[in-house]
């Protein structure tokens, strides 16, 4: 067991992993990426993630290395099985290479893809019996959020935030609607409806959120694509987060003032030991 790289066509030691200072994901975020985890082993949704990589990398218009998507795929696959931790948390990037700094394309190029495979450890069990509190704020990142790109800028300023205010997440506001989380979407439940963002430029489409609102509706939950404001989020029933590493995490408080009487939701509860189930399956 070890952190394990695979940086272009070879897997080595995590430390040993380096790219060029003129690597343009490091000069100007100029990449996309991906987190994926295992589950019993098993990279989960690894698919749907890797469809969203290349459609991020088709917005950018960056070229996915030779091999495609199965080669990513084989690679995912490979890089935890010889990491060999008891789960997998795995990163991808790729970035429009390295080349002599200049904000326009590199006339030639080779994408530099790296992966690096770290043990996934649970999130506290505490956070997901007790819930976490939020906080709000204007959305001050770009027009296309539906790009995982490496520009991650106001996400990382928005976290922190959060985190200094003693908060677990920011969620973000744009045009008076609730978006999404730093890292996470955001699902509020109103007199027994789901309601979410819509899929469109401001959110990222989690692949967490797909599936949670998927087993809502096998379960009779009815779901809206309908973002809400601020006010109507905090008299929301119940709300809570969806993503990959924190799976379905119920929210107690926004801004300090509880949601519902200050616990954890029923239909938190019933689509969280759904999602559970799922990924135990
Ligand atoms: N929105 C943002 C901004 C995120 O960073 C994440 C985490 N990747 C999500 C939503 C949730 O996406 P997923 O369920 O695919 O992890």
């Amino acid at each position: 067991m070890a952190e394990l790289a695979y940086l272009n066509g070879t897997f080595l030691p995590l430390a040993q992993a380096m790219v060029s200072v003129e690597d343009r994901g490091f000069q100007f975020g100029d990449g996309v990426y991906e987190v994926v985890r295992t589950y019993g082993g098993r990279p989960f949704e690894l698919h749907a993630h890797l469809e969203r990589l290349a459609a991020s990398a088709e917005a950018i218009r960056l070229s996915l290395p030779e091999g495609g998507l199965p080669l990513l795929a084989a690679l995912v696959q490979e890089g935890t099985r010889r990491a060999e931790f008891p789960e997998t948390k795995v990163y991808i990037q790729v970035t429009r290479g390295s080349a002599p700094r200049d904000h326009a394309f590199p006339p030639q190029g080779r994408s530099t893809l790296v992966m690096t495979f770290r043990h996934m450890r649970s999130l506290d069990p505490a956070l997901k019996s007790q819930g976490v509190d939020v906080i709000c704020m204007e959305d001050p990142r770009w027009a296309r959020c539906d790009i995982k790109s490496l520009n991650l800028l106001g996400n990382v300023l928005a976290r922190q935030r959060a985190i200094e205010a003693g908060a677990f997440e920011a969620l973000f506001i744009r045009g008076g609607a609730v978006t999404e989380g730093s890292v996470s979407n955001v699902v509020a439940v109103r007199q027994g409806t789901l309601f979410t963002a819509p899929l469109g430029p401001a959110i990222l489409a989690g692949v967490t959120r797909q599936r949670v609102l998927d087993l809502a509706r096998k379960e009779g939950i009815p779901v809206r694509g309908e973002a809400l404001t601020v006010s109507q989020l905090r008299s929301a029933d119940e709300v809570f987060l969806t993503g990959t590493t924190i799976e379905v995490l119920p929210v107690v408080h926004v801004d300090g003032a509880p949601i519902g009487n200050g616990t954890p939701g029923p239909v938190t509860g019933l689509l969280a030991r759904c999602f559970d189930s799922m990924t135990r399956a």
